[in-house]
């Protein structure tokens, strides 16, 4: 059956001193762990390595909370993926709101970027989510349905059935504006569905959906508990080792 994951996205934040930090309280905390999620922390590139090797005996895993959409070259400042694999990582955050919206990725983009990275043999995490416009004017379906159509579904089925998704209300991320338990499940099966209709019934029941957005220790035990929510994808509640460890263990 299906993975339970809660994956971490430190985003712009930590220095390398306080990134490790953060890797050796959350490994310490996990030292017993016994539980079936699967633990996930995407820090910056530039801590991959060293964090890699921190939490090497751990039960974390690392992602990447980006990639080039390119393999090698004459690309300044980019990180390929093939260089994140080297690092240890196996997964990469892609579709995230805040690339979709600050650095203009388009549909096309995101999907170069999941394709070389299922090439590098590392997993994407794939976001997807409406604004609140589009929540307001009830096209959040459509609008989830358009964003998958336009990239992973693109997919064949066995690549497919390599990633994982994200549904990341954008109302919701860093706004403490968490959805409701019913609005997380409706769309969860919403996608189930649509996964259902393109692929099959056992792509869609195997595929991890995590929930995103101002998910914290005091919800998370609610949202999780839901039938089609596989756990979450956290931003700001995973700069605290404990507050990350408690949402582990909802
Ligand atoms: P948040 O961010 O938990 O701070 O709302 C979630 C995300 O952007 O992945």
């Amino acid at each position: 059956m299906r993975k339970m994951i809660v994956a971490g996205n430190w985003k712009m934040n930590t220095t390398l001193p306080e990134g490790q930090k953060l890797a050796e309280e959350l490994t310490s905390l996990l030292s017993n762990y016994t539980g079936e999620k699967d633990i996930i922390i995407a820090p910056p590139f530039t801590h991959l390595h060293a964090i890699g090797n921190v939490i090497a005996k751990s039960p974390i895993h690392l992602s990447a909370q980006n990639c080039a959409s390119e393999e090698s070259g004459a690309y300044t400042g980019e990180v390929a993926p093939s260089m994140i694999a080297s690092t240890g990582a196996q997964y990469v955050i892609l579709g995230h709101s805040e690339r979709r919206e600050y650095f203009e990725e388009s549909d096309e983009i995101l999907l170069r970027k999941t394709q070389l990275t299922l090439k590098n043999k590392l997993k994407p995490i794939f976001c997807i989510g409406e604004q609140l416009t589009q929540r307001e004017s009830e096209q959040h379906e459509a609008t989830v349905k358009k964003q998958l159509e336009e990239t992973v579904f693109k997919l064949s089925k066995s690549d497919f059935q390599q990633i994982i998704l994200a549904y990341e209300p954008v109302w919701a991320i860093g706004t403490g504006k968490v959805a409701t338990p019913e609005q997380a499940q409706e769309m969860h099966a919403f996608i189930r569905k649509l996964i259902r209709d393109k692929f099959d019934e056992s792509t869609a029941e195997n595929m991890s959906i995590l929930y995103g957005g101002s998910c914290k220790p005091a919800n998370a035990a609610e949202l999780f508990g839901q039938q089609d929510v596989d756990g979450g994808l956290i931003g700001g509640a995973s700069l605290k080792a404990d507050d990350f460890y408690a949402i582990i263990n909802a």
